[in-house]
């Protein structure tokens, strides 16, 4: 294609911007190399754009060892990141290197054998995963030399662009589906930025904002899912690194991950892709199961029919930070999933609660919706012999259960409630007798 020259010949020539091995945005559907900016679908073939690197080329122990001694959070990978060098001087909220449990009493439960771990994205400082992606969004957003940080979000990403915005000395203002969880909602409110709710579910937010990119009004707007998604994606590829390098360079076998706009899904294979590329990790097959809320299951019906589109659906389900009916990287969710051999499921909102339960009642952690969600999937292909058991099994949990109390809060309540005396206590039948 005589575009591609073109296209060839800026790429070529030094980036404009530093963005440290982040050499190009190049289309995932032709290919077509753009200089880094703040675009998001190719001019020739309105297909997504992606980060292209120029990747270290030093041995891989150097590498490694590079990598272990950097700080413990995701700028440890700033390598391997579209990010400048001096990343982590900078003030940014410094999300990652969150804890990988190995989860031996749920695995007992599950019948799990070969090692069942769950990586624990609730420990990020906004108590979600968005906090990775967000993280290398306003680094962009200050190379490209945006004032405003904005987004859609089904919640948690609110959140992590209200704090991260207001850390880096950046106005914000985000866009939020007006009947979000409480949790969320304060959450998203209390960093000071604008915060709008906007009445419609979160595909007619993600229209909203396209409109706004657009118009005069949002002129000089970051938005951190749209005209930086490029580089928001990327911020994803820490949770593979992290994961490998947690079990000690080693690729899982099998990984369990939620599904919104999947996004996280595509770049955790991006980051398993590159550490093989880097010689990080041996090369083995390892499978990618993805999970959404029955409610909300446009990839997971698509994957069952054996289809390649995904058909929107209009979401209903409390997992509202997965309620994306239309997801932006279903086709490539799709394409991971068979190509890995892995599955797309998906679970009941009661199928959710019982999960999210679970793993608070046998790892002590209290996971969001979408984390019941996840592990509901897990759980439910385990039962049917889709995930194998005698294999090493990493499940994502990615946000924090105290921002979707009412999930859990029916049936989570005081055992009883005495008045303060022994008698009391007793006659209510509690205590060791
Ligand atoms: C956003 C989100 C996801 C998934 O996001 P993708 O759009 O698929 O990348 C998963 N879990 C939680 C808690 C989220 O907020």
């Amino acid at each position: 294609m005589a575009v591609q020259t073109v296209a060839g010949s800026t790429t070529s020539s030094a980036p404009a911007v530093d963005l440290g091995p982040a050499a190009a945005l190049s289309c995932r559907e032709c290919g077509e190399r753009f200089e880094l900016g703040p675009l998001f679908a190719c001019a020739s073939c309105f297909g997504p754009l992606e980060v292209a690197y120029d990747l270290p080329t030093g041995s891989p122990e150097e590498l490694r060892k590079r990598i272990e001694a950097g700080p413990d959070n995701i700028w440890r990978y700033a390598p391997l990141l579209p990010v400048p060098a001096d990343v982590a001087e900078k003030p940014n909220i410094n999300p990652g290197f969150t804890k990988l449990v190995k989860a031996d009493n749920l695995a007992r439960e599950l019948g799990v054998t070969g090692g069942l771990y769950v990586k624990d994205d609730s420990g990020n400082p906004t108590h979600s995963f968005k906090d990775r992606v967000v993280a290398i969004a306003v680094e962009a957003a200050r190379a490209f030399g945006f004032t405003t940080l904005s987004c859609s979000s089904t919640g948690n990403l609110a959140g992590a662009v209200g704090a991260a915005a207001a850390r880096a000395g950046l106005r914000s203002c985000v866009f939020i589906p007006h009947d979000l969880e409480q949790g969320k909602v304060v959450m998203a409110a209390v960093y000071g930025g604008e915060l709008v709710g906007i009445e419609g579910n979160y595909d007619d937010v993600n229209r909203f904002c396209s409109e706004l990119i657009g118009d005069p009004l949002g002129e000089g707007w970051g938005f951190v899912n749209v005209n930086l998604r490029p580089y928001y994606g990327e911020g994803s590829k820490t949770l593979a690194y992290e994961i490998c390098e947690q079990l000690g360079w080693r690729l899982p076998d099998q990984i369990v991950i939620p599904i919104a706009s999947g996004s996280q899904l595509t770049k955790i294979d991006k980051g398993f892709q590159e550490l093989i590329r880097l010689g990080l990790v041996e090369d083995r097959p390892y499978k990618i199961f993805g999970a959404q809320a029955e409610g909300c299951s446009p990839v997971s019906a698509a994957f069952k029919a054996g289809h390649d589109v995904v058909r929107p659906q209009k979401p209903d389900t409390i997992a509202k930070s997965l309620a994306i009916g239309n997801p932006a990287d279903g086709p490539y969710v799709l394409d991971i999933a068979r190509r890995t051999g892995g599955a797309v499921e998906d679970v009941t909102d009661e199928q959710v609660v019982d999960a999210i339960k679970l793993l608070a009642r046998t790892e002590g952690i209290f996971g969001e919706t979408a984390g019941g969600v996840t592990l509901g999937v897990a759980k439910k292909l385990i039962e049917a012999g889709v995930i194998d058991p005698s294999l090493t099994t990493v499940v994502v949990n990615t946000g924090d259960g105290l921002k979707t109390l009412d999930a859990v809060s029916a049936t989570s309540q005081a055992t009883a409630t005495i008045k303060p005396s022994l008698d009391a206590f007793r006659a209510a039948g509690l205590g060791s007798a």
